[in-house]
């Protein structure tokens, strides 16, 4: 916690909203946001490896072909790594993805006997993130991602919209690393709260505050952005 009160303390000193009035802001121009989990914990892992560097739409496409060509991930865990990378080509970089896929699948059989990750939700948040972590290739991004989407967690995934949009509205401070923004804005609001935060800022950064031109004019939270109009100089 006195990590997270240090990034804290590097936040702007004047300007900016409250990570509360944000999300209440951001909700009633964007919502209704997606209620149920969209994989279970092993999917979402798999597909948070597949999702690195590409699309959803490419990531989707090749979970749909790993899946119709193995049927189980018992199946990808022992499969042949060159049909994997063959099954998943669409979503680039197959020939790091596919082995990396069946390490993390066999790593998870051997420490657990089986291919679940629903004790996760039995365990402390911290301790649940760090399992994951432990596993080759799953940053802060992705142990979140895992935690909060499928297992409903209150675990905060930043990608770089939302640590984009944060920086800007003055959420994280100028100093504050992509990792420790993790922290600091999965604090800054109550824990049922951090999935529609996640939605809601996420969906900001792809609509309205672009990178590099944020679209101000049209902004909801333009009275109150330290870094408002800064699309138009
Ligand atoms: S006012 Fe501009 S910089 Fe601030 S959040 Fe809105 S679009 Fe982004």
């Amino acid at each position: 916690m006195d990590k997270v009160q240090d990034i804290v303390s590097d936040r702007p000193e004047q300007g900016g909203l409250t990570a509360a009035v944000v999300l209440d802001t951001l909700r009633k121009e964007y919502e209704p946001f997606p209620s149920e989990p969209r994989y279970d914990p092993v999917s979402e892992l798999v597909f948070t490896i597949l999702s690195q560097h590409t699309s959803d739409r490419n990531s989707e496409r090749a979970f749909k072909q790993l899946m119709d060509n193995f049927g189980s991930f018992e199946e990808v865990a022992k499969g042949d790594t060159q049909l994997i990378a063959q099954c998943i080509a669409i979503g680039g970089l197959a020939s790091i993805k596919a082995p990396r896929i069946q390490q993390v699948l066999n790593l998870i059989m051997e420490r657990r006997g089986e291919l679940d990750l629903y004790f996760l939700k039995d365990m402390p948040l911290e301790e649940a993130k760090s399992w994951l972590r432990d596993l080759p290739g799953i940053g802060p991004k992705s142990a979140a991602i895992i935690l909060n989407f499928a297992l409903g967690m209150p675990a905060m995934a930043v990608d770089t919209h939302i640590y984009r949009v944060a920086k800007r509205l003055g959420l994280i401070g100028p100093k504050t690393g992509y990792e420790q923004a993790h922290d600091v804005l999965e604090n800054a609001v109550e824990p049922e709260q951090v999935f529609p935060f996640h939605v809601a800022l996420i969906t900001h950064g792809r609509k309205v505050c672009k990178a590099p031109k944020p679209l101000c004019q049209q902004c909801v939270l333009a009275y109150g952005c330290p870094s408002r109009d800064m699309g138009n100089k």
